[in-house]
């Protein structure tokens, strides 16, 4: 039996998608053999490769001198493979709204001077600082537009000018309507909101992609750009997974129609949160997320119990961060409403209990 699963990743994904690959698991098409199996040089897989990769561009609208690229190591590899391929001036901004934009800090650390243009920390990173001094000869600035652990998210894009705006949003890619064009890099895990566990996708603006670095090849930009992201063995089933999800995505009414469903499902949770006595959200208001929703009933015990009782009645993962306790639902595109609302209706019975 299928459960409700708010794990932060890996993360749920849609019913449909599952059951499509597991009818295609043994056999593809006619191929007579699972994509597993395939060599990532055939004419079936490449078919496959590329409509994950024209499927990403039409969903998100990326415009046409933007690459999209798939690349091994996920969203921390990114951390430290930005910092690397985009050094000019050897200096970098980053706004600081998490453990994850912290990590992304203190990777680039090791490679430019890297700055912290803003931060939250003070208050817990319960909303999302103001960034008033941008350096000017910053190679670029890094923003990390959801954060999975303290449920906050950029409800404004910053306007970062010429220095170009670098966004991990592993969380929340998909999710809500963004406009490509305001960044010049975006990156995200795709265990999150796009497919399986596997890769990061990164979509990267064409001047960005740096011609004449001593960096290893294989972590140069320009050597998976040039290679349509085959310089080497994909993850070849990662990348069928996400072509199936984004499918399944387009049928929802791609990010617009999904962005409707994500905003009514969210609202259900922070509604019930605002009008209990028992539990409270956590982030601040005006940046809550649409995907993490952490809260807690401010006692560690009965946090403690609520998740035992949540996963004995089939709502598993609810627990938060291992680095800030509480708890979190994280709500991703996959994630029906139904779910939602049962997870509601339960916190009511717990609550009256
Ligand atoms: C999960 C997550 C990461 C780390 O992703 P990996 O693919 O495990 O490296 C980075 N940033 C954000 C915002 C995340 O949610």
């Amino acid at each position: 039996m299928r459960i409700y699963n708010f794990s932060a990743g890996p993360a749920v994904l849609p019913l449909p998608v599952l059951e499509k690959a597991a009818a295609e698991l043994v056999e593809y098409g006619d191929a007579g053999m699972s994509v597993a199996e395939m060599s990532h040089r055939s004419k079936a897989y490449d078919d496959i490769h590329t409509a994950a990769v024209e499927l990403l561009r039409e969903l998100m609208n990326v415009p046409s001198n933007y690459k999209i690229l798939f690349l091994q190591g996920g969203a921390s590899m990114q951390f430290a493979q930005i910092p690397m391929n985009l050094k000019k001036n050897g200096k970098a901004d980053f706004v600081i709204t998490g453990e994850w934009s912290n990590r992304a800090y203190k990777e680039a650390s090791g490679i430019l001077d890297a700055r912290i243009a803003a931060s939250s920390e003070d208050i817990k990173f319960a909303r999302i600082p103001e960034i008033k001094d941008i350096s000017p000869d910053a190679d670029y600035l890094h923003i990390c537009t959801n954060n999975t652990i303290t449920g906050t998210r950029f409800t404004e894009i910053p306007d970062t000018g010429k220095i170009p705006l670098v966004a991990d949003m592993s969380s929340g890619i998909l999710s809500e309507v963004f406009d490509v064009s305001k960044f010049g890099l975006i990156y995200a895990g795709t265990q999150k909101n796009i497919g399986p566990a596997g890769m990061a996708v990164v979509i990267i603006r064409e001047d960005l992609i740096n011609n004449d670095n001593k960096l290893p090849v294989f972590l140069q930009y320009k050597s998976h750009a040039d290679a349509n992201s085959l310089y080497n063995t994909p993850p070849t089933y990662t990348i069928y997974m996400v072509k199936l999800c984004l499918e399944w995505l387009k049928s929802q009414g791609g990010v617009p129609g999904i962005q409707k469903i994500n905003e009514a499902k969210a609202k259900i949770l922070y509604d019930y949160l605002d009008s209990s006595a028992l539990f409270r959200g956590i982030a601040d208001k005006a940046h809550r997320s649409l995907m993490n929703v952490p809260f807690t009933t401010g006692d560690d015990e009965k946090d403690k119990q609520f998740v035992k009782e949540a996963s004995a009645a089939g709502f598993a993962n609810l627990g938060g961060h291992r680095l800030v306790g509480g708890l979190r639902a994280s709500i991703y595109n996959a994630m029906p409403t139904e779910g939602v609302q049962a997870l509601v209706d339960f916190m009511k019975k717990f609550e009256s209990r």
